[in-house]
């Protein structure tokens, strides 16, 4: 069998055109090439030596993509869109290397010492509460409301407006973990650990809660999402097989709160050459709400507030994980959970694509926030880093007073309400 790294999931495409209004860059720009069954074309044409990785078209149609997958789950013939535009990146980045801007940005972000500098000092500026000030449209503006949007809120800003009823709940105190507790894995990411690390802090309390023992891996390293989503399979590849000998081989989950890290994890066992100990990885990988939607999750304290939840891409269309999120809401008494129509559609942060199609991504964005100031929520909840930043900046430079939180931390913030963590 010929090996055609991951150009053979497009085969099945029948142009049938059902994935044309899940495309929110088509809905954008309303070109077949930017559409799903259009990049099909390009992407089949560039396989096969049609169309040159040089042609300007397919690199702009492709560079236009926003990897969200929602193209997947609509489409009757199964196509697996996300592997064949991996597969075309990669040819691409070998035609043109990798853009200084993409490789700034992926030292920044995912590089073993630069990032910890860049993470640091991130978290300095966040502190002074200047980001927050300069929030707005506009390159420099927008970054500045991303940062801010990274700020942990309990117990300040406008985490004062979501009221909790005292006294409503008994006293449901959680002894600590016991040796009766399952063991899990704490998947840390790059952006989640430099600016989340609150949200870390959250899934291991809450996990407690419901019967986990959460244990550290420190030899894990960047899941490497952003390597294969710019082309680089090789770098992406060589952190697949890092992450797999550092989660050793038994069967202890590995949790995981960023759904394109999970996402990425899960893709391993094609990664890493279809491996037995790349697929034994895969079968250990869940998405925190997955683990807690198991074991109830147990109930906690009423939070009264009113909450948009919003799906990541790569949480709904590439893992097919729509319940667990809204029973980690629903285990919230009180909370309130408003639909928008436009919910599955993509926000246009998709890792990197935020910085380098800004026109794009914020175009992706303007339905979701004329939807947002409709329903006026007083959180919208995602569990993405990328989208809880894109989400806060789009909120933050339309004026629209909500929050952004990661569902762990709603559930987070409940359980300290009913004394759990007394
Ligand atoms: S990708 Fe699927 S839904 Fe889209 S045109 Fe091809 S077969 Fe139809
Ligand atoms: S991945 Fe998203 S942006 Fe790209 S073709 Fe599919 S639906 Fe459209």
């Amino acid at each position: 069998m010929t090996h055609r790294g991951g150009f053979e999931g497009l085969d099945s495409c029948v142009h049938c055109g059902f994935c044309l209004q899940a495309c929110p860059t088509f809905l954008a720009t309303g070109d077949e090439s930017d559409s799903p069954r259009g990049r099909i074309e390009l992407m089949r044409a560039l396989e096969t030596g049609e169309l040159a990785a040089a042609d300007p078209g397919v690199a702009l149609h492709l560079d236009r993509c926003l990897g969200c997958r929602g193209c997947e789950p609509v489409c009757p013939s199964g196509v697996s869109y996300g592997r064949g535009l991996e597969a075309a990146r990669a040819l691409l980045t070998e035609h043109r290397g990798v853009p200084p801007l993409v490789r700034a940005a992926l030292g920044a972000l995912t590089g073993a010492d630069v990032s910890r500098v860049v993470y640091a000092v991130a978290r300095l500026v966040r502190a002074t509460g200047i980001p927050g000030g300069l929030a707005g449209w506009g390159r420099f503006r927008f970054a500045m409301g991303m940062l801010a949007a990274t700020k942990p809120k309990v117990g300040g800003g406008r985490w004062r407006s979501v009221k909790v009823r005292g006294g409503t709940s008994p006293n449901l105190h959680q002894p600590p973990p016991t040796s009766t507790s399952s063991p899990v894995l704490l998947f840390r990411g790059c952006v989640m650990e430099g600016l989340f690390s609150h949200v870390h802090d959250a899934t291991i309390r809450t996990l407690q809660v419901n019967g986990y023992a959460v244990r550290e891996v420190p030899a894990q390293v960047c899941c490497g999402a952003l390597h294969a989503h710019a082309g680089l399979r090789d770098e992406a590849r060589r952190l697949a097989r890092m992450n797999v000998a550092a989660f050793g081989d038994d069967d202890t989950p590995i949790v995981v709160n960023s759904a394109g890290c999970g996402a990425m994890l899960k893709e391993y066992g094609h990664l890493v050459d279809g491996s037995a100990d790349g697929e034994r990885f895969v079968g250990r990988v869940r998405d925190v709400s997955e683990l807690l939607a198991e074991r109830g999750p147990r109930p906690g304290a009423p939070l009264d507030v009113t909450v948009v939840y919003d799906p990541p891409c790569h949480l709904l269309h590439a893992q097919r994980i729509a319940e667990p999120p809204e029973r980690m809401l629903g285990a919230i008494p009180v909370l309130r959970v408003v639909s928008t129509p436009d919910a599955a559609q993509c926000c246009g942060s998709a890792g990197l694509f935020t910085l380098l199609e800004p026109a794009m991504s914020r175009a992706v964005l303007a339905p979701k926030l004329a939807s947002l100031a409709e329903v006026r929520p007083q959180v919208v909840a995602t569990g993405n880093p990328g989208c809880l930043m894109q989400l806060g900046a789009g909120l933050a430079a339309a004026g629209i007073p909500a929050a952004v939180r990661h569902p762990v931390e709603l559930l987070d913030e409940s359980y300290r309400a009913a004394g759990y963590y007394a």
